[in-house]
């Protein structure tokens, strides 16, 4: 196994083993899960005796979140890297940030609400081992509510109508990729994305399995109606041109027909004179299409809004402060100051 040197807590260099799995898990306002989380997630990683290390990555969390993990970081250094976003830059910034600091030749993402059991990890390393470098999964009996099946069942179709990407369920983010499939997605410098729908593009060989799905046990869903509407716009803005292209064939027939109903209006005005009736089925047609329209300026809003966000080249997230083990080789004095610092952070955004 590659070693890789770390400074080591006493000064000076020494050989730690790489870790082959890396588990990435964004956290945002997880204060009630995250105990539970650690009982579970550490046990299930040690059962597959091999070298692992968890990153979690704070999305600037107002709760004692923050602390949580801190305390986790001391109780288990040697496997656990914290990286703590000065502000919440959203879950999959969180993920890219933890994939870009990822040493593993496995990389799994897991959230941090226990919804995905950590049991899973083995049987997603295992199909990494086994060869693939993408291993989707498919949530069995998903614990949702039915207004989300129901919206995530509408977009996975128009996903899979619209692009080439084939995943069977998409909003389940247990997944593993192998280090190349990641490398591809540290290489994308996309703002707004979609991780699973990314590493798609570049795998080579995925697969997907089924797992197990739980309800959310303690805290709330980080993810509003809004937010929802927000992430599914990234994955059909970001993977496909299909709606716009869509919408230019619609103004086309649209255009044809109007220019047939011209003709007809001409005629009959010639035939029969001036008519005056059918002023409110005027009016509905005239408000369908106005819908149209404005739903057309919307969609060409959203792609443009996008492109402006990835030209202004912004940073895609801000990193207060990494808790590993490397970073313990700063002097003590300056350690206890940052980890006021980030403490304070944490106390002032309640
Ligand atoms: N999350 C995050 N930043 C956000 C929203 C969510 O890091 O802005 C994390 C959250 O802590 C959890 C994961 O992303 O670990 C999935 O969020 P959640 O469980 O709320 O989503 P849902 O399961 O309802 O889709
Ligand atoms: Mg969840």
């Amino acid at each position: 196994m590659p070693a890789a040197i770390v400074d080591s807590p006493r000064g000076g260099l020494q050989a730690k083993p790489r870790p082959y799995l890396s588990v990435v898990i964004p956290v945002y306002n997880e204060e009630a899960s995250l105990a539970a989380l650690f009982a579970r997630l550490y046990p299930a990683l040690d059962q597959l005796t091999l070298a692992y290390e968890c990153i979690f990555v704070d999305d600037g969390s107002h709760d004692r979140s923050v602390a949580l993990l801190r305390a986790q970081q001391q109780a288990r250094p040697q496997e656990t890297r914290v990286i703590l976003f000065q502000s919440n830059f959203g879950q999959h910034a969180a993920i890219l940030a933890g994939f870009e600091r990822a040493m593993g030749e496995a990389i799994v993402t897991l959230d941090a609400d226990l919804q995905n059991p950590p049991e899973e990890i083995g049987r997603l390393v295992a199909a990494i081992q086994a060869g693939h470098d993408y291993v989707g999964t498919i949530r069995r009996g998903r614990q949702d509510h039915f207004a989300r099946r129901w919206m995530s069942s509408l977009i996975n179709g128009l996903r899979a109508r619209t692009t080439h990407i084939r995943i069977t369920d998409q909003g389940c983010m247990l997944r593993a990729y192998a280090r190349a499939v990641v490398a591809a997605v540290n290489a994308s410098r996309e703002v707004n994305t979609f991780i699973p729908a990314l590493a798609y593009l570049y795998a080579r060989n995925p697969t997907e399995i089924e797992v197990a799905h739980e309800a959310r046990t303690a805290g709330q869903s980080k993810y509003s109606f809004y937010k929802l509407i927000r992430l599914n716009f990234d994955l059909m803005t970001g993977f496909t041109l299909v709606p716009l292209q869509l919408f230019s064939m619609l103004g086309m027939i649209i255009s044809g027909l109007s220019g047939v109903l011209v003709v007809i209006l001409a005629v009959r005005r010639l035939w029969i004179g001036s008519e005056v009736e059918g002023v409110f089925t005027l009016f509905a047609l005239n408000f369908f299409f106005i819908g149209i329209a404005l739903f057309g300026v919307g969609l060409i809003g959203e792609y443009v809004g996008r492109t402006y966000e990835q030209v202004r080249g912004r940073p895609r997230y801000l990193i207060a402060a990494v808790l590993e083990e490397g970073a313990e080789a700063l002097p003590p004095a300056e350690r206890a100051r940052e980890a006021e610092r980030a403490d304070a952070r944490a106390v002032t955004r309640v």
